[in-house]
């Protein structure tokens, strides 16, 4: 057995943290506080924010990663009332008509129209069921019901969870969410007809197929919160499921660094890290920073990086560590920025090309312009375009793919002006799950002196993020103040 001894960082300690993301600033952010004053966060690249990057042009914010708040956001609401609060919440559903076109690559692009996304939604959702009613009111009801069914049923197996890491489920439960995938799990409790808004929260945001990723993933998030809001977001008398920032993501965690004060040190390439260093600070880590050798000693380690990326330069992983961390799987998200003309028919803000996840095929491009204007645009306005992949490839051939689909459906013009290719969603597969790799990463908060967070211990999402930093704080540091070591 090994030894477990957890320690938590109390304000007398000196903390690093490995990743100035979104994890790790909103974590030393927290921290600072909860009092402890003395942290540095060391960064690989040379900016901090990970993957949230705003690009501005002329008056209009453009975000290359995050960018949606759903309803169910509250961590980040508040984040942003503390840190930003001039910049508003801008609701993405103004004009419900013909917010969306949705078409798929193999149709003739003359054929195409814009349409309206409630319709094309209950559609969906009425073939899902088979077309067996007559009506697409009663369609409207019998999704309802069946989300009434889900709210139950998630309940049942994450009692009281609103977001971060759900409870762990009992072993039965568990190795259904492992072993199912999310089109199993709604084929099992009838609920078919809500194919169509999983497909939308899951595939739509990148994480993967239904056929594929297993059904923990789509409960964890597909929260009571998240599903009640799309439903409504989907009825013809709805609000808003969504909204974006005015001036994008990029200025909530400008400030958090302002006023927080953080300390980042940029560009640093971690080489080695040793957290029972003999001296007055038993964590070490040696990096180098524009060619020269760095090192920086501490008390705590938060690591807020991909942590499979880490497990090599730590001195002594633990045995969890090396089961656990390579376990992780990940995804490809890409972002591409472009200017083209768009034809008249995607009058709209938003085109879903309603793709399955795979080669990296076009999913949606937007623009936030017409969000800001009630829906107006103009010609060869730029667009930001999604594209998600289950293997790695070059960003070449990415690239090459989102033009042939842009081209294939009348799009012309195209001119990228900016591109970013990110590791996205890392998650277990089934085993992993089955073992309970997600709920043993918290149990080891605290061994060897170190915190793990950011997506790879939790889900890809910024509120997902916020939400997990929290938990573990209220568990771990809470505790410090009460018995500190
Ligand atoms: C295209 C795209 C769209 C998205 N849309 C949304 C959205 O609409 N809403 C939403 O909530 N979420 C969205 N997300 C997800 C969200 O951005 C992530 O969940 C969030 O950024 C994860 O935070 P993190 O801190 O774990 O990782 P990151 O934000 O990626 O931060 C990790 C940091 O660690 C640094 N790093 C890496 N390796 C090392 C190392 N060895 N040493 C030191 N530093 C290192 C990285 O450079 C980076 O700065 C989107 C992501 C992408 C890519």
């Amino acid at each position: 057995m090994e030894k477990t001894t957890v320690h938590l960082p109390t304000a007398q300690n000196k903390v690093i943290i490995l990743g100035a993301g979104v994890a790790g600033l909103h974590m030393a952010a927290q921290l600072r506080q909860r009092g402890i004053k003395d942290i540095v966060l060391l960064e690989k690249s040379d900016r901090a924010g990970g993957k949230v990057e705003t690009i501005h042009s002329q008056g209009v914010a453009y975000d290359m990663g995050p960018v949606l708040i759903t309803s169910a956001y509250r961590h980040v609401k508040e984040a942003l009332r503390q840190y930003c609060p001039e910049n508003r919440e801008i609701p993405r559903n103004m004009g419900r008509k013909t917010r969306y076109a949705i078409t798929n690559l193999t149709s003739d692009p003359s054929t195409l129209e814009g349409g309206d996304y409630v319709d094309w939604m209950t559609a969906e959702m009425h073939k899902a069921m088979g077309g067996t009613h007559s009506s697409l009111s009663k369609t409207t009801w019998c999704v309802l019901k069946a989300a009434w069914q889900y709210l139950k049923i998630h309940r049942r197996i994450f009692p009281n969870h609103r977001d971060g890491l759900p409870p762990r489920p009992n072993t039965t439960d568990l190795t259904l969410l492992a072993q199912q995938n999310t089109l199993q799990f709604l084929q099992q409790h009838n609920l078919e007809v809500l194919t169509p808004l999983f497909d939308e929260a899951q595939t739509g945001q990148g994480y993967g197929s239904l056929s594929d990723v297993p059904a923990l993933y789509a409960l964890w998030w597909t929260t009571p919160t998240l599903i009640w809001a799309f439903v409504k977001s989907h009825l013809p008398w709805g609000t808003p499921l969504e909204t974006i920032l005015e001036h994008g993501y990029q200025p909530l965690f400008e400030g958090m660094i302002q006023q927080e004060k953080l300390e980042i040190s940029l560009n640093v390439d971690i080489t080695h890290i040793d957290r029972n260093h003999s001296g007055a600070h038993p964590i070490h880590v040696e990096g180098i920073q524009n060619g020269t050798k760095v090192s920086y000693n501490g008390d705590f380690l938060i690591c807020a990086c991909p942590a499979e990326d880490l497990l090599p330069l730590i001195k002594e992983p633990s045995q969890r560590e090396q089961e656990i961390f390579p376990q992780l799987q990940t995804l490809v998200a890409t972002s591409t920025l472009f200017r083209a003309q768009v034809p008249q028919h995607y009058w709209t803000n938003t085109v879903l090309l309603h793709n399955p996840i795979g080669n990296h095929r076009l999913l949606v491009f937007r623009t936030p312009k017409a969000d800001l204007n009630n829906n107006r645009r103009e010609d060869n306005d730029l667009f930001v375009a999604y594209q998600y992949g289950e293997q790695d490839t070059t960003l070449e051939e990415i690239n090459h793919t989102m033009l042939q689909n842009l081209h294939e459906i009348g799009v012309k013009e195209i001119r990228i002006e900016h591109c970013r290719k990110h590791r996205y969603f890392p998650h277990f597969g089934r085993q992993a799950i089955e073992r309970g790799y997600p709920w043993e990463i918290f149990a080891m908060q605290g061994h060897n002196r170190t915190w793990w967070i950011g997506s790879s211990a939790c889900f890809e999402s910024v509120n997902e993020v916020f939400a997990y930093n929290k938990q573990v704080l209220d568990t771990y540091f809470v505790a410090t103040e009460r018995k500190s070591i």
